[in-house]
């Protein structure tokens, strides 16, 4: 399989990838719930030729090749509950959800990458593992799919993700691939409930103040982050949602705060300590304030931790698709790990991982949103692109280590 003959083929698909994303794009669904998404990949995956089989809650595995070594290739499918703002003629049908996140396009290009390995299985060294997977915006897909055995029968021994990008100063179709170690931090999320006692505001002796409780607890936490954590450790959290009472004259009863926890500690000993401390800090301050505070925490997805060596044979890889010279994930972010967390992490945890960027729609040419962004637009135009790399990239690695 020639890197030269392969983007060609690639292209040749070009029309069919546009049209399958922006078909996803018009019918995005959210989480677990995929059911119009699982049927067109299903469709697609057996009219290639694949046997694709249903794992987990609404996950998606195929198989290509044989060997003792397999390469687990991964997309996400699902969208985010947002309206789409973005104006685009194809643009999203389900009132409240939108690709805005380029989960299309992951699943559009896998399928390219899926057609173009079965049309070369008997030049494969080994095993291709194909994954769809649900439920990536709420960090359940990637442990749902793997508590269903992803990464068993056959074993998996290395995996690889792309995730697309628009709205950077780079053109499209240029891959930043991840230099090795921690590329994206954890994230987990804590709600504290502070409990009072409610009343008319003009008696407030009558009453326990939740609202009071809560300000201190919130300028308390601050404390954690000022001077309980190493200052070589990194661990950041928020409280971005603080909601209590409903009018003026009310003493209400309860309080409560929302937040989430980021650390680049692939052992999570920093999040555990934040985590302890949130809990004992809001039940001591509520406690001085006669209230009782309950902290949860979850939606916890650990930091994307990535394999040094493999980054560096996939950096290769990548390049040498003609026109393509891969671009060193940490020169452009410093070596610093991204804010934005990723479940595929928990995979990244098991075996050796790769992920990289393919950009898809540069600021300089009016893709000025980015992820996540209501008006956020992807140029579709490099889907072929990522097809080809995902089969070089996955036909390369078995070549090389089979
Ligand atoms: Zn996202
Ligand atoms: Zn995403």
């Amino acid at each position: 399989m020639n890197a030269e003959n392969l983007l060609k083929e690639a292209e040749v698909l070009q029309r069919q990838l546009v049209d399958i994303r922006r078909t996803l794009h018009q019918a995005p669904e959210v989480g677990f719930e995929l059911d119009e998404t699982l049927k067109l990949v299903e469709r697609k995956l057996e009219e290639y030729g694949l046997q694709p089989q249903r794992m987990g809650r609404a996950g998606l595995v195929a198989l290509v090749g044989s060997g003792e070594k397999t390469i687990l290739l991964r997309a996400d499918m699902d969208a985010l509950p947002i309206d789409e703002e973005a104006d685009v003629e194809y643009k999203s049908k389900n009132a409240g959800k939108m690709h805005g996140c380029g989960h299309d396009m992951h699943t559009a290009m896998l399928l390219g990458a899926a057609k173009l390995l079965k049309e070369h299985e008997s030049e494969l060294k080994g095993c291709v593992k194909i994954e769809f997977q649900p439920a990536e915006e709420i960090f359940q897909g990637s442990p749902d799919m793997l508590a269903s055995g992803l990464l068993e029968a056959p074993h998996v021994d290395a995996a690889a993700m792309i995730h697309v990008t628009a709205g950077m100063p780079l053109p499209s179709g240029k891959f930043l691939v991840a230099g090795g170690g921690v590329t994206s931090t954890s994230c987990e999320q804590y709600h504290i409930t502070v409990k009072g006692k409610g009343g008319h505001g003009s008696v407030p002796h009558e009453s326990i103040d939740p609202i009071t409780a809560a300000a201190h607890i919130h300028i308390a936490l601050a404390e954690i982050n000022s001077r309980e954590l190493d200052g070589n450790s990194f661990g950041v959290f928020t409280t971005g949602c603080f909601k209590a009472g409903s009018a003026s004259n009310i003493i209400p009863d309860t309080a409560e705060m929302w937040g989430t926890i980021r650390t680049t500690d692939p052992e999570n000993k920093t999040g555990e300590l934040i985590r302890k401390r949130i809990s004992e800090i809001s039940s001591g301050i509520a406690a001085a304030y006669r209230c009782q505070a309950e902290t949860e925490f979850y939606d916890y997805c650990p930091c994307m931790y990535t394999d040094p060596a493999l980054c560096k044979d996939v950096f290769k890889y990548v390049s040498e698709l003609p026109g393509q010279r891969a671009i060193d994930l940490s020169a452009v972010s410093g070596g610093k790990a991204g804010g934005g967390s990723e479940d595929f992490a928990f995979v990244s945890h098991e075996v050796p991982t790769v992920s990289m960027f393919l950009t898809a729609g540069s600021s300089l040419d009016g893709y000025r949103y980015s992820q996540h962004n209501p008006k956020v637009r992807f140029d579709d135009s490099i889907l072929y692109v990522g097809s080809a790399a995902f089969a070089h990239l996955a036909s390369r690695w078995l070549e090389e280590h089979c």
